[in-house]
């Protein structure tokens, strides 16, 4: 049994309450360990911690001294792979063949990409003409925010995460993590990490908890958090919102989604299957990015719909460990019934279920897992519950369209903004498409090829602002105009 503790200050910590709380096994519901709940104490000393980290050795590091040490950290979590990959497969139930080659690589990666983007990136200069005609430079200074609070879901736990911390301390910052509560267990893990590679006691910091009255509401609410990086629910970036406006506090929002995939007649089937079975149902349907409403051109609409149900026939369920599984249980019993209750109220509302909608029998040893099958619908109305909502579970809607200007619009007929994707080998009319879509993230014949250099972000619902690349320095750095007069 596992005992997941908060760290502070460089020291892995209980709390002052002894509340504790169960950390859960999805794929046969078995306890995993205890998790020490971080209350107001903790929370408040976790962020001291950061807040004189920022004053000591940290804060004073020259910024290539602080490249070196989290390129140190990339590879200490790629020389720990095999322990990373087992605490996330077991935290979410997701098959090791994913973990093993999205969330744990691109977990270490994180922390070399920012860096080396964000030491390479000029700093802007202006010379000014004065009266005088000696003129004044203007220079561009910037300074970490300071304290930032970094609070994740739980779908892709290391991935997530240390897309911020990665490009928050690169920048010079010092940071509080407050993982999701479901799985709490690789952002403890680096707290190793960064002590094994000789991190400043106080930079990284990781409070356990859940959300509202627990330790991300008194993580967000606490005076001394300079900026608040979120990756959740649009409904918890509201709240957190709020609690940022008290003291005017810097705040990234990535969001949820309901995002369109636009398929073409004129596509290569072969791709845009392969392509949208990976963007509907890899990691259980529980990507931000993911495919829950699919628009196919009339003529190809029969033949997708078949296709892509022979797609789902294929996909192997079972255990995370079994080298030809592809496909997991959800995270947990509360998602199950979230998804499972939009699998009736498709249904209620008239879909055609083409396949799935149920529980997979997965056999007495693991029928208590957070098991549902992969599903798709058609027939249901554009203004339903199923086609509006993000559900984040295993599943699509697809409809049949006539012509591009119908496509765009009820491809944007949406309050999120998140991603797209678009099947065509017309590239002219690729462009078009993906210019129209009002999201931050367009695919065209690919899904989820991320470049780390490049902007991420939502639009409308699903965020504000951008992180990723340089953009990241606008939230984790305060840019200052010096001015010299000549
Ligand atoms: P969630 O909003 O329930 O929780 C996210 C985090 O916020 C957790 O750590 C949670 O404990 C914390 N939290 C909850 N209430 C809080 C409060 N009142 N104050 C402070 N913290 C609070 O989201 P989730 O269920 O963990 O994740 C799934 C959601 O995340 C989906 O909507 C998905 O689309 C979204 N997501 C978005 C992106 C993106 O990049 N846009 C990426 C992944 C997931």
């Amino acid at each position: 049994m596992k005992d997941f503790k908060n760290f502070i200050n460089g020291e892995f910590v209980g709390t002052a309450s002894g509340k504790t709380f169960e950390n859960r096994n999805p794929v046969d519901n078995s306890v995993i360990g205890m998790v020490h709940e971080a209350g107001e104490p903790e929370v408040a000393a976790a962020v001291a911690a950061a807040k004189a980290a920022m004053k000591g050795p940290w804060g004073k590091m020259t910024q290539a001294a602080r490249i070196e040490m989290l390129n140190r950290v990339a590879d200490r979590i790629n020389e720990r792979f095999e322990e990373f990959l087992d605490a996330e497969c077991k935290d979410t139930g997701k098959p090791r063949k994913i973990a093993s080659h999205i969330d744990i690589p691109r977990g270490a990666a994180n922390f070399k990409a920012f860096s080396e983007t964000l030491a390479n990136h000029p700093t802007e200069a202006f010379k000014l003409d004065t009266p005088d005609g000696q003129g004044a430079l203007n220079y561009g200074h910037r300074k970490p925010k300071g304290v930032v609070a970094v609070i994740s879901p739980w779908n892709l736990p290391l991935l997530l995460m240390t897309f911020k911390v990665g490009p928050a301390l690169a920048c010079g910052n010092a940071v509080v993590v407050k993982p999701s509560e479901e799985t709490p267990a690789t952002a403890t893990l680096l707290g190793e990490v960064m002590n094994e590679c000789g991190v400043p006691a106080g930079v990284y910091n990781v409070v356990h908890g859940f959300g509202g009255d627990s330790a991300g509401a008194f993580l967000t609410a606490h005076p001394d958090v300079d900026a608040i990086t979120f990756t959740g629910e649009t409904r918890t970036g509201e709240i957190i919102m709020r609690a940022a406006s008290v003291g005017l506090r810097n705040i990234s929002m990535e969001c949820g989604g309901k995002n369109p995939g636009i398929v073409f007649a004129d596509c290569d089937m072969d791709k845009a299957i392969e392509g949208t079975m990976r963007s509907a149902f890899v990691n259980c349907g529980q990507v931000c990015l993911g495919t829950e409403r699919v628009y196919v051109e009339r003529p190809i609409f029969e033949e997708f719909v078949q296709r892509l149900k022979e797609g789902v026939e294929k996909l192997k369920l079972g255990r995370p460990e079994d080298a030809d599984v592809d496909f997991g249980p959800l995270v947990s019993q509360e998602h199950k019934e979230k998804v499972l209750s939009y699998y009736r109220t498709a249904v209620e509302e008239g879909a055609n279920v083409v396949i799935g909608g149920g529980i997979p029998d997965m056999g007495e040893e693991l029928n208590a897992g957070a098991w549902v099958e992969p599903t798709i619908w058609t027939g249901l109305a554009d203004d339903s519950r199923t086609v509006n909502e993000e559900i984040f579970g295993p599943c699509c809607h697809i409809r049949p369209f006539d012509t591009e200007e119908e496509v765009i619009e009820l491809a944007n007929d949406t309050d999120y903004g998140l991603a797209a994707t678009v099947w065509t080998e017309n590239t002219s009319r690729a462009t078009r498409v993906a210019e129209s879509m009002d999201v931050g993230l367009v695919w065209v014949n690919s899904w989820f090829l991320r470049d780390l250099r490049t902007a991420f972000g939502g639009a409308k619902q699903s965020g504000i602002g951008r992180e990723g690349g340089v953009h990241g320095l606008e939230f984790y750095t305060e840019l200052k105009n010096v001015c010299i007069k000549l």
